[in-house]
């Protein structure tokens, strides 16, 4: 259970989302009237903001809705069980066909680059050895170009683990994932949740940053997915969300589009895996974040259930 929130402060996060003007009650707004409803919305808005299983006024915050308080879909239908990985990442297929079909790199660069001998030896490690691996990693082109590997951050034992792509500028500096703009609005969002950096894992597909934040190659990723799998492994948490497609093909081992990916519910091994944007992404295309809202309260059901 999520301890209490201030609720000033998550509707300050809501808004910074771009998500405010849609949190209103519709069951309220309804009996207040056609005047009162302004009045009412006003209301409502500063004072509920809060992520809630309650009816809500617009189309969009429908599947949220209905994916919060109970993943009604029967293709959606968590089955959550214990985690329960291998040393090797299998199982990473979704539950349901992708809608676009795999490009074929991904698997093939995964069976090209990764020496299984160092694949295995990674599988051992544990928090200590396998952050000292990844900071004095040479296995691909990226660490030529790094300033600091960065391993990632959170609490080891949390229930939400979220992946993203790879470290920015600031992110190689500092030596910590999702700080600037897109960490920032990441951490508005784990607030919305109740959350807080302390309690999430957060890491990403590649340690190292690619040079003028390209996206990372298949090959890369697939080179950094050991230490990934390891990390998944010793967090074990309930679910995880792949922020963005580089995150998803390392989890899910293909390629999808996540317009097209979203709402459905894939699997790493058991672990649940809800695919949606990456914060920069939303950062530039403002107007999906109420669509990363419907994913992530999809996740929070699954994290909860
Ligand atoms: S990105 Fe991953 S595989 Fe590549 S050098 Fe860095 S830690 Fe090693």
């Amino acid at each position: 259970m999520n301890a209490p929130v201030d609720e000033k402060e998550r509707f300050a996060r809501l808004e910074e989302m771009g998500l405010t003007p849609l949190w209103r009650l519709r069951t309220r707004l309804q009996a207040a009237g056609e005047e009162g409803e302004a009045k009412g919305a006003h209301r409502e808005s500063s004072a509920v903001a809060a992520p809630t299983d309650q009816a809500l006024d617009t189309p969009l915050q429908k599947p949220a809705t209905a994916a919060a308080a109970s993943p009604a879909p029967a293709r959606e239908r968590p089955r959550v069980q214990p985690p329960r990985l291998s040393s090797s990442p299998v199982g990473r297929r979704p539950d349901h066909p992708p809608v676009s079909a795999p490009s074929a790199p991904s698997a093939s660069a995964s069976a090209r680059t990764v020496d299984p001998e160092r694949a295995a030896r990674i599988a051992t490690l544990d928090w200590e050895a396998l952050e000292a691996e990844i900071r004095a990693c040479t296995a691909c082109p990226l660490h030529r170009t790094r300033t600091q590997a960065v391993p990632g951050v959170g609490n080891r034992q949390a229930r939400w683990m979220f992946v993203g792509e790879g470290p920015g500028r600031e992110e190689d500096r500092r030596g910590e994932p999702f700080v600037g703009p897109a960490g920032k609005l990441l951490d508005a969002m784990l607030f919305a949740l109740g959350l807080d950096r302390t309690r999430v894992y957060i890491a990403n597909a590649v340690k190292c940053r690619p040079p003028d934040n390209r996206t990372p190659t298949p090959e890369e990723i697939a080179a950094c997915a050991p230490f990934l799998f390891r990390q998944i492994e010793l967090v074990r948490p309930k679910v995880l969300v792949a922020l963005g497609r580089p995150a998803a093909l390392a989890l899910l081992g293909e390629e999808i589009k996540i317009a097209q990916a979203r709402g459905q519910i894939f699997r790493y091994g058991d672990i649940p895996v809800v695919v949606t944007y990456h914060p920069a992404y939303l950062l530039r295309n403002p107007a999906d974040k109420a669509k990363a809202w419907e994913d992530l309260c999809r996740a929070r059901a699954l994290a909860e259930g």
